[in-house]
């Protein structure tokens, strides 16, 4: 993503397009696919000898959870893209590193898939389950607490 520096008036210029997830050469591999292109917002502006950029970035990810290893898509959102970049010799400055940059800095290192709230990961229910087994004692190991017992344990404010 190159901007011609000569392009850029004084009072700064606005831009908003998509660039392929391919050409900012995001990582790429079974836990962690991009589904769309980068979605850029952004103004940018020369001050003194450096570029500078604000605004947001935006991706569509599929992200596999760390908890239930199950795959889920996940809305990035970078939406305070603040950067300063000296002012090369040449006239054009390329953004892609820095967007790259940006990105890569707001992927969930430890993605769970339960993120929004609207479900329920089966990796921590089955996590509950295990604590909640294990809180009760060993009194009875062949008892499996069910699931709405499950949710009560869930709901229950901590002590
Ligand atoms: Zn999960």
């Amino acid at each position: 993503m190159k901007i011609h520096l000569r392009q850029i008036p004084e009072e700064g210029l606005h831009l908003e397009g998509e660039e392929s997830a391919a050409l900012l050469d995001l990582p790429t591999d079974e836990y962690n696919r991009p589904l769309g292109p980068v979605q850029y917002s952004l103004d940018v502006g020369v001050s003194g000898t450096g570029l500078w950029a604000t605004g947001e970035l935006s991706l569509d990810l599929e992200l596999e959870c760390v908890r239930c290893l199950e795959k889920f898509e996940y809305p990035l959102l970078v939406s305070d893209v603040a950067m300063q970049i000296e002012l090369p010799p040449q006239e054009t400055v390329d953004l892609t590193p820095h967007l790259r940059e940006d990105i890569l800095l707001a992927l969930p290192a430890y993605p769970h898939c339960d993120w929004s709230g609207e479900r329920v990961c089966p990796g921590r229910q089955e996590a509950k389950r295990e604590s909640a087994a294990s809180a009760e004692g060993a009194a009875d190991p062949s008892r499996t607490p069910s699931a709405w017992e499950v949710l009560d344990q869930i709901n229950k404010p901590a002590k």
